[in-house]
């Protein structure tokens, strides 16, 4: 790590403790050229990237609206709640795991048709009539013969 007074390359770790119950390390640095001393924090990255809109806009993952879209399509059909959180955590699990900073909201899109195809069948169709906003009925129609068959 570079000294933040002189620029040099060598620092040594004078001191290291965990903070923040555990979730951050805190360490005193001194510079082995200007002898000055900092401190520096580390945290396990655990943000989530940021959307890419169709539009090419950028938004902040919103695990709320993720959750309200479960939702929509799981009305009243006999899936529980908790089966819903796992599949959001699998979705920020999985976002989290691809280590980019932006993901195409597309990707979330597919996560979710994914999920509810597991969860329950007729929520997905409905999810997916509307996200893949079928052109016709015929298109609809195939993808429930491809349901059925699958
Ligand atoms: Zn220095």
């Amino acid at each position: 790590m570079h000294c933040p007074f002189c620029g040099a390359d060598d620092t040594k770790v004078i001191d290291s403790r965990l903070v923040a119950d555990g979730d951050q390390v805190r360490r005193r640095r001194e510079c082995l050229s200007c002898r000055e001393r900092f401190t520096t924090y580390e945290t396990a990255e655990l943000l989530l990237p940021k959307v890419i809109k169709q539009d090419g806009s950028r938004e902040p993952f919103d695990e709320d609206k993720l959750r309200a879209g479960f939702m929509r399509a799981l009305e009243k059909r006999p899936v529980s709640v908790e089966k819903v959180e796992t599949a959001v955590s699998q979705i920020k699990h999985k976002l989290q795991a691809t280590g980019e900073r932006e993901v195409p909201s597309i990707l979330i899109g597919e996560s979710v048709m994914e999920q509810l195809r597991a969860l329950d069948e007729v929520a997905y169709v409905r999810f997916a009539s509307v996200y893949r906003r079928f052109k016709d009925l015929n298109e609809f129609r195939e993808e429930i013969d491809r349901l059925e068959r699958s």
